[in-house]
Order: structure tokens, then C-alpha cells, then sequence
């Protein structure tokens, strides 16, 4: 029965590492996440024919409960709140590991203190894991403020406490009281809290991503205290993933990883001198601008995935191409709010993969565009980006201000994420299509049908 069992999670492993295969590229990543998701159905199924195994209807009662609220909650979500989502699963995946770990340090076999140092270990990362994520949820979802929470000599408390919650953890090996192991989780669960109240709504999606390596990690090694092979290749793959996409989050957004974890960014807004005045442009004219260019360039971000405006969009580029206009799709690496959000939306809408352009592939290409039409998108076609000391400084732009003429299309005057004003706006050749996304561009169609 184990070589069987040991054959199933070879197979998950193998499972878990293509599908995270098929999911860098958008064309074949549905079918990754289904690999992905079959594979966690095996290592579940395998993982009920060990022979010691006991509590068979408390474990199907859960696995029951679990799956009903995760379909309906994943059913009911709108593409805008799965960050929330992610950061809640997430923080399930590491109260999970820490559950696993809490039950192997109260077992207490200290005779292998090796094994237990790796449970303590994985119950340290995962117990943070699960209170950082639901303090992400809660300031994602606006149960709580989504501005960083700052104290005086916050960061030499808590690094007080995580100290101590790493000194009673080493403390176990030689005293396993359960009162011991209480504080332990109790610190390990409030430094969670602690690292993720300064740090502000904005950067959550990073913080996620970090939460996310985190919970895979504290897996990874609780599978090595209990010695499940499953737990230890999928803990290692989701935290290797995890890591990487931290970093190239930071990265895009021209951040380090240690100032998005020190926190209280977009406290201080920067004032930033902008010359000129905003100029409003009227339906009629922009159909007429629009209709009558040969090279349009769109530029979606945060405010399109608000409006839900990505099948208006797709309305106007049928409607473009049908007029013979060349329509072609700027994707910036963190527009919107998660990895990847323009692709989804704009896949969901039915946009072809073709012609959605990275940045550096579609940069040079704007000094030949006669509109480049910017939906909701603000900070990732900022140019303070190229001046020092903006807060965008060194964040590759998408380079909508050296088109022709641009048209952005947004409610009002409000800021971007960084809370930094665009001077792209203000430009000579840049008009304002001001209004809800989804209706401004429902409108532009239908000027555009009756050119
Ligand atoms: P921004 O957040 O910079 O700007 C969004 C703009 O959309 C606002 O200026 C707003 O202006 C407009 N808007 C809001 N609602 C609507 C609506 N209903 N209709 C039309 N417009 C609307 O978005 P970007 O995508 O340009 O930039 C993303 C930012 O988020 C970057 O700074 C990035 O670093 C950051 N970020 C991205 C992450 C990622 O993984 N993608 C992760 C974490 C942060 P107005 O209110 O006037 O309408």
C-alpha cells in the first residue's frame, strides 16, 4: 500500500510542476490550474489510504465543509476582490501548516529534536502567514482601513517580538509545557499581525505574494517533520513560485522588497509642480479622432478592472477594426492591482492573445500611434516616473506621452495608486474623456457607429 500511495504523490508532484508550467502563459494556464487541481485531488485521496489513519468522518465532514464554501465563495467573487481571496486561502494554507505543527510539537516527540525544530520552524512561518493574510483580507475587503497603521519604535517592537516568539520556540526543545507552546503560537500569530498593519492597502498584493513563499515553506517543512513526501514537493513549489513573483512584483513596481515590508508607503503624498491645464474632450470629437486614425494603442488599468469596462473596450476595438483602424493592447506589468489582471479581464472579454503587447515590445511602437487611449490607467503611464525623487522613480513607463495624441478616459482627478499627479494629463496633445470606464466607452461606440 505505501509504494502505491508513494506512486500517487510521484504523480501529484509531477502534476503540481506542469501545470505551474502551463500557467506562465495565458493561452494553456486555465488548463495548469485544472492539472494543478487534479493533482490536489489525488494527494488528498492517496493521503486517506495510509494505514494509521483515524477520524475518517471528521476529516470527511471537513474536507465536505471546505469544498462547499470554497466553490461558492470562488463562483461568487468579482475579478476585482481576488486579491482578498488569494490573501484568505493563503492564510488557510499557513493556519493549516501551523494546525499540523501545533499537533506534532503537543505530541512532542523531542527525541528527535531535529524533526521538531523543523515543525517549530514551519509553525513560526505559518502562524505568521495566517494572521498576515487575514490582516491583507481585511484591508483589501475594507473591513479595515486600508492606510498603514504606523506607532512609535513599531519596527524595534516588532522585531521584540519576533525575537521572543523565536526564543520560546528554540525554548521548546528543552521544556514542551503546552502553556510554552501557547505562547509561542501566541507571539509567532501576533507578529503576523504586527509586520502587516504598517504596511499599506496598495501593497498588499506584494505582501500576499510574500505570504504566499511563506505558507509554502512552513508546508514544505512540516512535511519533512511528518514525512509526507506530497507536503514537502508542493510546500517547496509553491514557496519557490511564491518567492519568485515577490520579487517581480517589487521589481515592476521599482520597489524593494524591504520598503514594501517596512510599510507606510503613500503616507507622505508627494506634491509634484504640474504645468498646464486638464483639457476635456467631447464624444463626438474623440469617435471622430478614434475613426479617423490608422494606429490606436490602448492602455487599460486599475479603473478599467473597477468599471468592468474590459467588453465596452472590446466592443470598440471590433468596432475600430471593422473601420480598418489597427488596434493593438499595452499591458504593463502591475497595472490593476494583481499580476496578471489585464490579461485575465481582457481575456475574459475575448480579446486574442496576439494583440495584447508587453511594454518593452510595444514602447517603441507609441511615436507611430496617432491615439493611444488610456482606460483607468494612471500610475504605469506616469512620466514623474523618469524624474528623481518621485515615488515613482524608476518604474518602466509605458510611454503614452511620445504617441500622437492620447485620450484618457477616468471619472475625475483622482490619483493613482502611488498618489502621485500625471502630468501625462496636462500634456498639449493629451485630451480627458471624463466618466465611468464602462459607460464612457459604451458611449464611444455608439458615437463611433454613427460616423
Ligand atoms: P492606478 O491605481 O494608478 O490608477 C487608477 C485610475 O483609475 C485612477 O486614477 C482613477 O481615477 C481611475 N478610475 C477609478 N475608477 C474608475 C472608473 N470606474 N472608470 C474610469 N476610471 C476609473 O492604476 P494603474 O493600473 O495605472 O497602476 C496600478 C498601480 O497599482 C501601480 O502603482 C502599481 O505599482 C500598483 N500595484 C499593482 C499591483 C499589481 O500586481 N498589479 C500590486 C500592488 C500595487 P478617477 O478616480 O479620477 O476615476
Amino acid at each position: 500500500m505505501e509504494n502505491l500511495i508513494q506512486a500517487a504523490y510521484f504523480l501529484t508532484a509531477l502534476l503540481f510542476i506542469l501545470g505551474l508550467k502551463r500557467m506562465s502563459s495565458p493561452g494553456s494556464a486555465r488548463s495548469g490550474i485544472l492539472w494543478a487541481g487534479w493533482a490536489m485531488l489525488l494527494a488528498t485521496l492517496a493521503t486517506f489510504l495510509w494505514p494509521e489513519m483515524q477520524n475518517f468522518a471528521l476529516m470527511v465532514i471537513a474536507l465536505a465543509i471546505g469544498t462547499v464554501v470554497a466553490w461558492v465563495a470562488a463562483k461568487r467573487v468579482a475579478m476585482t476582490d481576488m486579491p482578498q481571496m488569494v490573501a484568505i486561502y493563503n492564510g488557510m494554507g499557513g493556519g493549516a501548516a501551523a494546525a499540523i505543527a501545533a499537533v506534532e510539537l503537543l505530541r512532542g516527540d523531542f527525541a528527535n529534536s531535529g524533526l521538531m525544530a523543523l515543525a517549530g520552524l514551519g509553525a513560526l512561518i505559518g502562524s505568521i502567514s495566517f494572521s498576515g493574510s487575514l490582516v491583507a483580507f481585511a484591508k483589501l475587503q475594507g473591513l479595515m482601513s486600508t492606510r498603514p497603521i504606523l506607532f512609535p519604535f513599531q519596527r524595534i517592537f516588532n522585531l521584540l517580538v519576533l525575537f521572543a516568539a523565536a526564543a520560546v520556540g528554540g525554548y521548546l526543545l528543552r521544556d514542551d509545557s503546552t502553556y510554552l507552546i501557547g505562547l509561542f503560537f501566541l507571539l509567532a500569530v501576533a507578529f503576523g499581525l504586527l509586520m502587516t498593519l504598517p504596511i499599506g492597502g496598495g501593497d498588499m498584493p506584494v505582501v500576499i505574494s510574500l505570504y504566499n513563499a511563506f505558507t509554502g515553506l512552513a508546508v514544505g517543512f512540516e512535511g519533512f517533520a511528518i514525512g509526507n513526501t506530497a507536503l514537502i514537493v508542493a510546500g517547496t513549489v509553491v514557496g519557490a513560485a511564491g518567492t519568485l513573483l515577490t520579487l517581480l512584483m517589487a521589481r515592476a513596481m521599482n520597489r524593494s522588497l524591504a520598503s514594501v515590508l517596512m510599510g507606510g508607503f503613500g503616507v507622505e503624498q508627494a506634491s509634484g509642480e504640474v504645468k498646464g491645464s486638464l483639457k476635456p474632450i467631447d464624444l463626438e470629437d474623440a469617435a471622430v479622432m478614434l475613426g479617423y486614425a490608422s494606429k490606436v494603442i490602448f492602455v487599460p488599468g486599475y479603473g478599467m478592472a473597477l468599471a468592468q469596462a474590459q467588453h465596452k473596450l472590446r466592443e470598440l476595438a471590433d468596432v475600430l477594426e471593422s473601420k480598418g483602424v489597427e488596434v493593438r493592447y499595452a499591458i504593463h506589468p502591475v497595472a490593476g492591482r494583481m499580476p496578471g489582471h489585464m490579461n485575465v479581464l481582457l481575456a475574459e472579454a475575448g480579446v486574442a492573445y496576439e494583440k495584447l503587447y508587453d511594454l518593452e515590445d510595444i514602447n517603441p511602437e507609441f511615436p507611430n500611434t496617432d491615439v493611444s487611449v488610456v482606460i483607468g490607467a494612471n500610475d504605469v503611464v506616469n512620466p514623474a516616473a523618469r524624474r528623481k525623487g518621485s515615488p515613482l522613480y524608476g518604474m518602466p513607463i509605458l510611454e503614452v506621452d511620445q504617441a500622437k495624441n492620447a485620450i484618457v478616459v477616468k471619472r475625475g482627478q483622482g490619483k493613482g495608486f502611488a498618489g502621485v499627479e500625471n502630468e501625462l494629463f496636462y500634456a498639449d496633445n493629451t485630451r480627458m474623456l471624463y466618466g465611468d470606464a464602462q459607460d464612457a466607452l459604451g458611449r464611444l461606440v455608439q458615437a463611433l457607429k454613427k460616423l
